[in-house]
């Protein structure tokens, strides 16, 4: 399989030519499909070091309507360092998109500097669970047409006892988002969050 064979834009193509990638790697090739066919949610076990960032990342931001306003891909994730590693990742992946902009938003921050970067309108925003219901309780994150929801690291995110802003935070989705779940295990929580999450879930490793 080559990346253009998986169907991604031309855009998304050249950010991958930049990189240096010449081929997908396995998670990247069972992932993007699902993700670009739109029909089922997503659970993948997968570990740092696969290429999930890509997985998720490429297909989302190939598919941005630059015509709308308002954040359209929301991902959480456990930890500060993440979140700026996947903020670094899709601006890379995003390099050929005119007016493409991602937010990162986490605790032990000054909320007002990321509350100014979510006024510039990112398409989409990267968040540790905690910060990210925070901003959504004060207005300044507004989450109701989103059209992604990744939920990066879950495993790691529950250890971290993020469940109930997990929770709160797809409560204040849309019913019809396509939600993307990746874990590096599977523990029973883990289980119960694909059933109360998702819908028809693809399952992948
Ligand atoms: P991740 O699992 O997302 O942390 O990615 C691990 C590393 O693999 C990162 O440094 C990526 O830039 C790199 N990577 C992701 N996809 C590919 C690919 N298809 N070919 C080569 N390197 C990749």
């Amino acid at each position: 399989m080559t990346f253009s064979e998986l169907g991604l834009s031309p855009e998304i193509l050249s950010a991958i030519t930049d990189l240096g990638y010449t081929a997908p790697t396995p998670i990247q090739e069972k992932a993007i499909p699902v993700i670009l066919s739109k029909d089922h949610d997503l659970v993948a076990l997968a570990q740092t070091g696969t290429g999930k960032t890509a997985a998720f990342g490429l297909p989302i931001l190939g598919q941005l309507d630059f015509q709308l306003r308002g954040i359209q891909a929301l991902i959480l994730a456990p930890t500060r360092e993440l979140c700026m590693q996947i903020t670094k990742d899709l601006e890379k992946f995003g390099a050929h998109l005119k007016g493409f902009k991602v937010t990162a938003i986490y605790g032990g921050a000054s909320m007002e500097g990321q509350i100014k970067q979510l006024h510039r309108l990112p398409q989409v925003v990267v968040g540790t669970p905690g910060r990210t219901l925070d901003m959504i309780r004060r207005g300044a994150l507004k989450v109701e047409v989103i059209r992604w929801l990744v939920l990066d690291e879950a495993d790691e995110m529950l250890k971290m006892g993020f469940q109930e802003d997990m929770d709160a935070i797809l409560a204040a989705t849309p019913a019809t988002r396509q939600t993307l779940l990746f874990s590096a295990t599977m523990p029973q929580e883990i289980v119960g969050m694909t059933k109360r999450y998702m819908k028809s879930p693809e399952e992948i490793s």
